[in-house]
């Protein structure tokens, strides 16, 4: 089994604020890795250095075995340029809390964008390509239809097909339904469920344990920049080992 995402005592600072205090994790290619933790504990952060949004201060990050953001020579390390930062985005793709859909564009010019912009692909196969995408998130009768026309489970599904237009190799969920409204969540987590049954690796900061219990294959509990516990999500749910874990859990189960 090869690894997707590995990170060594990777620590982020914001100022004199040390965020992420030496993050130690393996993703696993191919399996859905789910992060909880309290507000504030750095999640987020991590998810945003993984995709370039965040430079980390220490440590090293790997994607699918290459140094994230640097290259390493004679053990010195080197920022990549903006080009070579972007080559490297450009194989995951994140979907946030907020779906951030272009609001001038429908659902199917929001997924064919980047393949267009980014990709040059021809309109008309990035077309048929986002139409595709689009059916697979259970879309096909709303791909005409102005981000404002669709409910926030829709939109969130035309996010995540915005996200696979690009054949990502890894994807990050950061809280993908904490912003909807809990008759939603359900056709969101379905989209995602199928997903991992294709095999995509996915990286999901969550609240939803039952997402977790369910479809993860490894989760973490990170608290106030570290990562606190660890393990298989149904064994960590049922029976964490350290206090912070229990209770956090106490108060979200
Ligand atoms: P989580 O996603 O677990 O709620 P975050 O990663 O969003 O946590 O935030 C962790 C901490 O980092 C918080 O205290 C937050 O205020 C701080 N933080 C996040 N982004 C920034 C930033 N750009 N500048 C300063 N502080 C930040
Ligand atoms: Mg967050």
């Amino acid at each position: 089994m090869s690894t997707m995402v590995k990170a060594e005592r990777v620590c982020k600072s914001f100022g004199h604020v040390e965020v992420l205090k030496g993050i130690d994790l393996e993703v696993r290619t191919g399996e859905v890795f789910c992060i909880v933790g309290p507000s504030g504990s750095g999640k987020s952060t991590f998810l945003r250095c993984i995709n370039h949004l965040e430079k980390i201060n220490a440590g090293r990050l790997y994607v699918d075995g290459t140094l994230v953001g640097y290259r390493e020579k004679g053990g010195k390390l080197y920022e990549l340029r903006d080009r070579e930062v972007a080559a490297q985005r450009r194989d995951i793709g994140m979907v946030f809390q907020r779906f951030n859909l272009f609001p001038h564009m429908t659902a199917v010019e929001n997924v064919m964008e980047a393949p267009v912009q980014v990709k040059r692909v021809p309109r008309a196969e990035a077309r048929k390509r986002a139409e595709e995408l689009l059916d697979r998130v259970g879309l096909a009768d709303k791909r005409d239809n102005y981000p404002a026309q669709l409910s926030g489970g829709q939109q969130q599904r035309v996010a995540i097909a915005r996200a696979l237009a690009m054949d990502p190799k890894l994807m990050l969920f950061d809280e993908p339904t904490s912003a909807l409204d809990p008759e939603l969540v359900g056709e969101v987590l379905d989209v995602m469920k199928a997903l991992a049954r294709d095999g995509m690796t996915m990286v999901v900061v969550t609240h939803e344990m039952g997402f977790a219990r369910e479809v993860g294959d490894s989760l973490v509990f990170m608290d106030g920049g570290v990562v606190v516990e660890s393990g298989n999500p149904r064994e960590v749910l049922t029976s964490p080992r350290h206090e912070r874990t229990k209770s956090f859990l106490s108060k979200v189960l």
